[in-house]
């Protein structure tokens, strides 16, 4: 997917959005159309041609379960991550109750995949702390969150179920501070839950120079990863043609060509 439509305080300054407009118009880019919502079946295949095992976020420039994504168009992606299992798919929304509707139904077989992380972002009391009780509700094997921008105190919460919290500051210009406080009542909720924690930033105008140091040491915890063998070539080309198959299935001969 690429582009998308805001939707809560945490979309401000979206980053993703910062950067496709720079190429609006640009003939030929990848972002030539801004950061207009639209689905990229020809990329749909490319984790079949990774011979190493990555860790995938899905989606970085966009949000897979935005309400003008198709159903199964989604399935289609859980399909791919399903099968590529070679590799670690971060899959992060703040469209958290499509989310839970569809790991509950449709997406149960990629609900309890070890390898796809899922996940809901969380700014503030109001829009992120109901995300995370539409994630604890949904049959996912693993949850985390991603706390980023932190926008206030998020106060005490239940961590049930949750396998993994980021958390980090908004950086660039105009980005709104986030205090010390915040952040250490978070990090003391994780160790209490033993919840991994990853503190990924403070964030700020100058993001480099205010670095990533919570009281004089890094925190850098991931959930563990499981770690599945990379499966002949023969085998990713015949994940691939699968597919490719459905997508012709889905989409006009133009988009089908386009996979060619
Ligand atoms: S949901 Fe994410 S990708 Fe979409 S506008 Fe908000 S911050 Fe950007």
């Amino acid at each position: 997917m690429r582009g998308c439509t805001k939707i809560s305080p945490g979309c401000k300054h979206c980053y993703a959005e910062t950067f496709a407009e720079r190429f609006r118009g640009v003939k030929g880019h990848p972002y030539e159309q801004g950061f207009d919502l639209r689905m990229v079946p020809e990329k749909l295949t490319e984790p079949f041609t990774w011979r190493s095992p990555k860790l995938v976020f899905v989606n970085s420039m966009s949000d897979l379960f935005h309400e003008s994504v198709p159903d199964d168009y989604i399935e289609m992606v859980c399909r791919v991550m399903t099968m590529a299992n070679w590799h670690t798919f971060q899959v992060l929304t703040k469209r958290s109750e499509r989310l839970r509707d569809l790991l509950t139904g449709r997406l149960r077989f990629a609900a309890r995949q070890e390898h796809i992380w899922w996940g809901v972002s969380v700014e503030d009391r109001k829009y992120g702390l109901p995300r995370i009780a539409h994630l604890q509700s949904a049959p996912a094997r693993v949850r985390f969150l991603s706390i980023e921008p932190l926008l206030e105190h998020l106060g005490c919460f239940d961590l049930s179920g949750i396998s993994w919290a980021i958390v980090g500051g908004e950086s660039g210009p105009g980005a709104r501070q986030m205090d010390e406080e915040w952040v250490l009542s978070l990090r003391d909720q994780c160790a209490s839950s033993l919840v991994p924690f990853f503190f990924k930033q403070w964030g700020g105008v100058r993001k480099k120079k205010n670095g990533r140091l919570l009281r004089g040491r890094t925190y850098d915890q991931y959930p563990e990863r499981v770690a599945a063998s990379i499966p002949e070539r023969e085998s990713c080309f015949a994940y691939a043609e699968n597919i490719r198959n459905s997508i012709r299935g889905m989409f006009s001969e133009s988009a089908v060509q386009i996979l060619a």
